[in-house]
């Protein structure tokens, strides 16, 4: 199996993913899982916006998540692995779990309308 690569913006555009890819999906290995998802392009361009701290750039990750044909897949073996950081599947990991929302340092805001990922 080889990666796709794809340019993150064209790919709203991507409508290449059908049944056959979804089958391969299916009985792939976790490293192929890997090589199919969005935030593989080939050079490893992505990998600080998938591990970043920042809000906007954890936001950014999951955007893209949520357009990848194996974020199920992907999730579940993320999960399985036990990802100590990192944005897997649609979920920020921390420490092996998933935390479900990620604010920023420091105190509380007054308002609700602070950013969180
Ligand atoms: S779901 Fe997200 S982390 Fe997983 S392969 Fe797709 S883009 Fe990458």
């Amino acid at each position: 199996m080889t990666a796709r690569v794809i340019d993150i913006n064209e790919m709203h555009d991507d409508a290449t993913f059908g049944v056959a890819e979804v089958e391969q999906v299916l009985e792939a290995t976790p490293q192929e899982i890997a090589a199919l998802g969005l935030c593989n392009d080939g050079r490893g361009g992505l990998v600080e916006l998938f591990f970043s701290d920042e809000i906007p750039e954890i936001r950014r990750a999951k955007e893209i998540c949520r357009m990848c044909p194996v974020q199920v897949a992907c999730l579940d073996v993320a999960l399985a692995r036990r990802e100590p950081c990192g944005v897997w599947g649609g979920q920020l990991f921390v420490s092996g779990k998933v935390l479900p929302v990620k604010r920023p340092r420091g105190r509380p805001p007054k308002h609700k309308e602070q950013l969180t990922a």
